[in-house]
């Protein structure tokens, strides 16, 4: 819509045109309405049959029954609408390739994890900013980013006046400092390097993600080392150095660490990151993740990631309500970088970033990173998605 300042200018500069153009005073009232869809948007506590209006890229209504004209509309009966999904954990920065890929899954803000480190950050910068989406990046303490063999078995790879740099360089789209603390990332390195990063976002006031699984040192030192509102990804990663003991209890320092405002990311990956046995006895116990991500990459579509939406599916089964599970992948995601403040509902006057998915009952299968299966009774299939507004056909 104009603003009067706006109308002005376009009268004096459309002259007698704009008289003769009077029906426009009888536009659509809406550009573009989706129609009687189930709309589960967890910020505002909704989950009913609603039509949702937008207006120049903005949500402009979440009504019952909506009147007025619209310029397109969807039929979303039988779907289900949700805010646009926010997927913190991807390396959707590698490409620029990669975030129109997203978009199709219904991703409509994306957070690459670490891809690159302070000497090859700027292309992944590039491609953020380049994308359709919000793209945001944390920046490797490792210089190099991620390495096939480990970027941190040697420590002077984690150079904190680099990676500092490198924020500063990019403080438009870096949102925070990743580092990986595997043993076959880092080996004994681990504290160390996480100590590094937490050094380089000091300054700049940034979280830090860690990625768990499998490190030389046990959570009860790492933990520590996180502040609030740092992320810890790969949560459902099997021992060694998990959050479960041998016994498969839930280590009190992870429920301590979540406590003080340390966040719980689900990281879903390909190796190493998952087994079904830690996800259901974390779970029993109460340990659900805060954001369900997926680790994506461009390959994902042919393993057992496949989209953001089959990653979100794997915890129905477990019991996990459908709202709270979209919760984890919109309004609490976007709650993790301010850079998504706005995101993550369907708040009227929030940009229309809006993913329409399927919820197909049937029988499917669904992989964890050791070929384990389960199979379920429901999946979210992506459908189509709105991007500031505008309507793009996932299939
Ligand atoms: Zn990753």
């Amino acid at each position: 819509m104009m603003n009067r300042r706006q109308f002005v200018r376009a009268t004096a500069l459309a002259g007698a045109a704009l008289w003769v153009r009077a029906p426009r005073a009888h536009a659509a009232t809406w550009d573009l309405i989706i129609k009687g869809g189930r709309v589960i948007d967890p910020s505002a506590g909704l989950d009913a049959v609603r039509d949702v209006a937008i207006r120049a890229g903005r949500i402009a209504a979440v009504e019952a029954s909506l009147a007025g004209d619209a310029a397109e509309t969807i039929d979303a009966g039988g779907k289900l609408v949700a805010p646009g999904l926010i997927d913190i954990h991807t390396h959707a920065g590698r490409s620029k390739e990669g975030p129109p890929l997203l978009v199709r899954d219904g991703v409509t803000g994306w957070v690459d994890a670490g891809s690159g480190g302070a000497d090859n950050i700027d292309a992944i910068a590039d491609v953020a900013r380049g994308a359709p989406q919000l793209g945001r990046i944390l920046v490797n303490i490792a210089r190099t980013g991620v390495t096939q063999g480990g970027e941190l078995h040697d420590l002077g790879q984690a150079n904190v006046a680099l990676a500092q740099g490198a924020i500063a360089r990019h403080r438009d789209v870096v949102v925070g400092v990743k580092a990986r603390l595997s043993e076959n990332v880092a080996g004994a390195n681990d504290l160390e390097a996480l100590r590094r990063a937490q050094e380089a976002a000091a300054p700049f006031g940034l979280p830090v993600m860690i990625h768990i699984g499998q490190s030389v040192s046990p959570l009860r030192a790492i933990l520590p080392l996180l502040k609030r509102g740092d992320i810890v990804t790969h949560m459902y990663a099997p021992a060694p150095n998990g959050i479960l003991d041998d016994h498969g209890r839930l280590f009190p320092d992870v429920t301590l660490a979540r406590r003080r405002g340390v966040l719980f990311d689900f990281g879903n990956g390909v190796a190493d990151h998952f087994d079904w046995a830690t996800v259901e006895r974390a779970t029993q116990q109460g340990f659900w993740p805060d954001t369900v991500s997926t680790d994506w990459n461009v390959m994902s579509k042919t393993t057992g990631v496949v989209d953001l939406p089959n990653v979100m599916s794997k915890f129905i089964q477990f019991g996990m309500p459908l709202d709270r599970i979209v919760a984890c992948a919109t309004v609490n995601a976007a709650r993790v970088f301010p850079s998504f403040d706005d995101r993550g509902t369907l708040n009227v006057g929030a940009p229309a970033d809006v993913a329409i998915l399927e919820l197909r009952d049937g029988s499917f299968e669904f992989l964890d990173n050791y070929k384990g299966t389960r199979t379920g009774r429901l999946r979210l299939f992506p459908n189509a998605t709105v991007l500031a507004g505008k309507l793009m056909r996932s299939v």
